[in-house]
């Protein structure tokens, strides 16, 4: 009985896990909430590997490539395509928006305001990226400085040569074992699922999704087609020729955990793991490009958050010119750069755009009051959007840089 659970693939275990859990949870309603320490204990369980394994396999990144000028071209190539798809889900977005007109008609009289928060200075994150001391930024999970002071750590050990030698060895088999780690911590993934999409179906439902059908209609859709079109199609096909049907069969376990976490940055382990074990991204790539991806690369949270921003000022009234378009892609983009890769994260980060429309912070406040019911599915669904835009990318920079192997992503994965 063990056994045959095993040898089901882990993609099929957790949508399974899925399925049920909606059943479950619609059944059950509000009591579902019992179970969700389940689900928190498997986030716990994967955030866990985070911070370690981002920092070892980094190291060990930088120092399998030899040369830290090559640092520079990946580093620039992984930067460019990461904005061009994010502004092409900012495009897509708004499109949607400006045709449907989510906001059109919207009575946000009864919606209680949410709360707003400042978009932290762009000034001040760029600082945070130096750590005043690597082992808090560890220990926080600060993700950027802890990628600042690994990449340091790897140049400086190809600088020394063979008396870095010892050091790197211990940073190439601390990866693999973390990654084994990740391996196992997978196994508990469809209980986690289970249990978080129980929770979800049974406090939320549907219905809520149902008083703003148009701007889900308009979330869904462009999220959709970003994934398929943009990333499937532009990314994949086009520009690398590869098999997107196989993309994103080897990128499925990596999407069926952010779609049930609503976390990039929890998922991280995971997208690392497909993306060398399906994408035959190698690790020089995936552990320098994913990392960097999940923290700044957010693909579906720029799409909602333009999305929003139009509905927002749809509802009150307000005619948008091109300007205005212009104005809510760029702050949009910088937004997404700065969400954190967490459950709803964005969400708070809305008014830093809108107030560039002349939409004031109080009535952003309703709005997000207006939307927070129903956030969390779209959440999740901007969330799988977030990690294909990264491992995409990872595909596009491994293939550029001769760090990809053909035949891993090839080969046919087991159904
Ligand atoms: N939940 C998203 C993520 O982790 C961030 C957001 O859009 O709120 O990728």
């Amino acid at each position: 009985m063990l056994g045959s659970w095993f040898e089901i693939a882990l993609w099929k275990r957790i949508l399974g896990a899925l399925v049920l859990g909606v059943i479950v949870g619609i059944a059950w309603g509000p009591g579902a909430e019992s179970i969700v320490w389940i689900g928190d204990l498997f986030v716990r369980l994967i955030r866990m590997v985070v911070v370690p394994l981002v920092f070892v396999t980094l190291i060990a990144g930088v120092v399998s490539m030899g040369d830290p000028t090559k640092l520079g071209s990946l580093g620039f190539k992984t930067l460019t395509i990461y904005m061009l798809t994010t502004l092409a889900a900012i495009i897509i977005g708004l499109t949607l928006a400006a045709v449907l007109q989510p906001g059109a008609g919207v009575d946000l009289s009864a919606a209680v305001p949410g709360q707003v928060q400042q978009a932290i200075p762009l000034s001040e994150r760029l600082m945070s990226i130096v750590p005043d001391n690597p082992i808090a930024a560890l220990a926080e999970g600060n993700i950027l400085a802890v990628i600042f002071f690994a990449l340091l750590v790897g140049v400086s050990l190809l600088a020394i040569r063979d008396k870095g030698r010892p050091v790197a060895d211990l940073m190439e088999s601390s990866g693999e074992m973390m990654l084994k780690i990740t391996q196992w911590v997978m196994e508990f993934a469809p209980f986690g699922v289970f249990a978080l999409i129980a929770r979800m179906a049974g406090t939320q439902g549907v219905s809520a999704l149902l008083d703003v059908l148009t701007l889900a209609v308009c979330v869904v859709v462009g999220s959709v087609v970003h994934l398929v079109v943009t990333q499937g199609f532009v990314v994949i096909r086009l520009m690398l020729g590869l098999s997107p049907l196989q993309f994103f069969r080897g990128a499925r376990d990596a999407m069926l955990v952010a779609f049930s976490t609503s976390s990039s940055s929890a998922t991280l382990p995971v997208t690392m793991a497909v993306a060398e074990k399906n994408l035959g991204i190698k690790p020089v790539v995936a552990s320098t490009v994913l990392p960097l991806g999940a923290t700044i690369n957010m693909d579906g949270t720029a799409l909602y958050v333009g999305v929003v921003s139009v509905f927002a000022a749809q509802a009150f009234g307000i005619d948008l010119s091109m300007t205005d378009y212009i104005l809510i892609a760029g702050s949009t983009t910088l937004v997404s750069v700065g969400t954190a890769g967490v459950p709803g994260a964005s969400l708070f980060l809305i008014a830093a755009v809108t107030e560039t429309i002349g939409i004031t912070p109080e009535q952003t406040a309703v709005v997000i009051g207006f939307i927070l019911s129903f956030d969390r599915p779209l959440d999740m669904l901007r969330t799988v959007v977030n990690i294909g835009g990264d491992l995409s990318v990872a595909t596009a920079v491994a293939n550029w840089e001769g760090e990809f192997d053909r035949e891993i992503y090839d080969r046919p994965l087991k159904d």
